[in-house]
C-alpha cells in the first residue's frame, strides 16, 4: 500500500502522523510511504531521518492525498484537506467529529473511509489510542502547575517539593483516571504531597496498590471538594464521564475560599473543564487569574510537547495502521476494535454516537 504523511496544517500544530521508526516500520512490511517536505522538521525529524527510515520526500500535499491509498495524520482535516481525500481512500487520524458537522459533511462528500484514533478500543473497554495523549496531559499537569506556582509567574511563591525543614506543596488531583495518575507519579517524584479524589471505589483501590500508600486517596465528595481545595496550592481536574461535558466540581465558591496565588490545571477543559470559572485557553496565552487563583486550561496539552506526544502516538497507533496497510478494510473485520475506529465509510456516518449528535443535521 502507498502510506501519504502530509506536514499538519492546524494553527500550532508540530506533530506528525508517522515517526522514521514508524515509516521503517511500514516499509519492513512492504509499503511505500510518502512524506510531506519538511513535515517533522519543527519537532527534530528531517527529512534525511525520513529518507534513511525508507520515506519518499515529496513537496505538496496535493500530490500525497492524490497519489496515497492511506493518509495517516494527527490531527483531524481542515477543510481544504477533506476536500483532497476520495472514495477508496484510508484516512487513519484523530477526527472528534459529533461537535464538528463542518468536518463530517465534508468528509461524507469525499467518500473517504475514515478511522477515527478516539474511538479505536481495547479488550478492557478502554481508549488506547487516547490514552498516551492522557498521559503526557497528566504528567505535564504538574509541569506547568509548579511553574505557575513561581512569584513571577502569578503564583504563591511555593516549591512543592520544599526543602528539608520546609513542608512541601500539597496538591489535590481530582479524577484517578490516566491523566490523575500520571499527574500524581509527577507530583510524587517532585516531593510534593498527593491527594488523589475519585468517585469509583474499585478506582481509588487500585491507586492505593498502585502507589502503596505514598498518596491519600479520599472518596469524591462535595465536602471532600471542599476541604481539599482549601489546603492545595495546586489542583488538578482530570475527571471524565465518557461522552459527557465534564461536571463542574469546582464552585466559584470553592475557588473563592482557595489560597491566594494558588494555581489551578484544568485538564478537563477539552470536555468543557471541572471548574466552574475555567475557559479553554491556549499555549501562546495558557493562563488568566480569578479571585486571585493562576487557572491554566489549556485544550491541547500534548502540543506542547510535541516530540514526546508523536513518539508516544505513534507506539500506540503502528499496530492498527500496520493491519490496515498489510489487509486493507478487511483488517477491521479481523479486530472488532479497530472497527469500532471507523466513523465514516463511502459517505455514511458509521459511528452512532456520531450519528445520534449529527444525523438529523446533516
Ligand atoms: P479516565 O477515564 O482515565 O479518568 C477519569 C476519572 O475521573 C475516572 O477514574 C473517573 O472515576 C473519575 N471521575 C468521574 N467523575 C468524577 C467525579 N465526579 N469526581 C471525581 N472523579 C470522577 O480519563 P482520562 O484519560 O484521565 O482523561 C481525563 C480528562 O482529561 C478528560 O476530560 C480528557 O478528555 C482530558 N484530557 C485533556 C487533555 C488536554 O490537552 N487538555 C489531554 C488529554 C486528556
Amino acid at each position: 500500500m502507498l502510506i501519504g504523511v502530509p506536514k499538519e496544517i492546524k494553527n500550532h500544530e508540530y506533530r506528525i502522523g508517522l515517526t522514521p521508526a514508524a515509516v521503517r516500520e511500514y516499509v519492513a512490511n512492504g509499503h511505500q510511504v510518502i512524506v510531506e517536505n519538511n513535515g517533522g522538521a519543527a519537532i527534530g525529524f528531517t527529512n534525511e531521518d525520513y529518507q534513511q527510515a525508507g520515506a519518499e520526500i515529496i513537496d505538496s500535499a496535493e500530490e500525497i492525498f492524490a497519489r496515497a491509498d492511506m493518509i495517516v495524520k494527527v490531527k483531524e482535516p481542515q477543510p481544504n484537506e477533506c476536500k483532497m481525500l476520495r472514495e477508496g481512500q484510508i484516512l487513519y487520524t484523530f477526527l472528534h467529529l459529533a461537535p464538528d458537522p463542518t468536518q463530517t459533511k465534508l468528509l461524507g462528500e469525499s467518500g473517504v473511509t475514515a478511522i477515527a484514533y478516539e474511538t479505536v478500543t481495547d479488550n478492557r473497554n478502554a481508549l488506547p489510542l487516547l490514552a498516551p495523549m492522557s498521559e503526557v496531559a497528566g504528567r505535564m499537569s504538574i509541569q506547568a502547575g509548579a511553574h505557575y506556582l513561581e512569584k513571577a509567574h502569578g503564583g504563591s511563591g511555593t516549591l512543592l517539593g520544599g526543602v528539608p525543614g520546609v513542608a512541601p506543596g500539597k496538591v489535590l488531583i481530582i479524577g484517578g483516571g490516566v491523566v490523575g495518575t500520571n499527574a500524581a507519579k509527577m507530583a510524587l517524584g517532585m516531593g510534593a504531597e498527593v491527594t488523589i479524589l475519585d468517585r469509583s471505589l474499585p478506582r481509588l483501590r487500585e491507586l492505593d496498590d498502585i502507589f502503596g500508600g505514598r498518596v491519600t486517596t479520599i472518596f469524591s465528595t462535595v465536602d471532600a471538594i471542599d476541604k481539599y481545595s482549601r489546603e492545595a496550592d495546586l489542583v488538578v481536574g482530570a475527571v471524565l464521564i465518557p461522552g459527557a461535558a465534564a461536571p463542574k466540581l469546582l464552585t466559584r465558591e470553592n475557588i473563592k475560599n482557595m489560597k491566594p496565588g494558588s494555581v489551578l490545571v484544568d485538564v478537563a477543559i477539552d470536555q468543557g473543564g471541572c471548574f466552574a470559572t475555567s475557559k479553554a485557553t491556549t499555549h501562546q496565552d495558557p493562563v488568566y487569574v480569578v479571585d486571585d487563583v493562576v487557572h491554566y486550561c489549556v485544550a491541547n496539552m500534548p502540543g506542547g510537547v510535541a516530540r514526546t506526544s508523536t513518539i508516544a502516538l505513534n507506539n500506540a497507533t503502528l499496530p492498527q495502521g500496520i493491519a490496515l496497510a498489510n489487509k486493507g478494510l478487511k483488517a477491521m473485520l479481523d479486530d472488532k476494535h479497530l472497527l469500532n475506529g471507523l466513523n465514516m465509510h463511502k459517505g455514511k456516518i458509521t459511528y452512532k454516537a456520531v450519528h445520534d449528535d449529527l444525523g438529523e443535521e446533516l
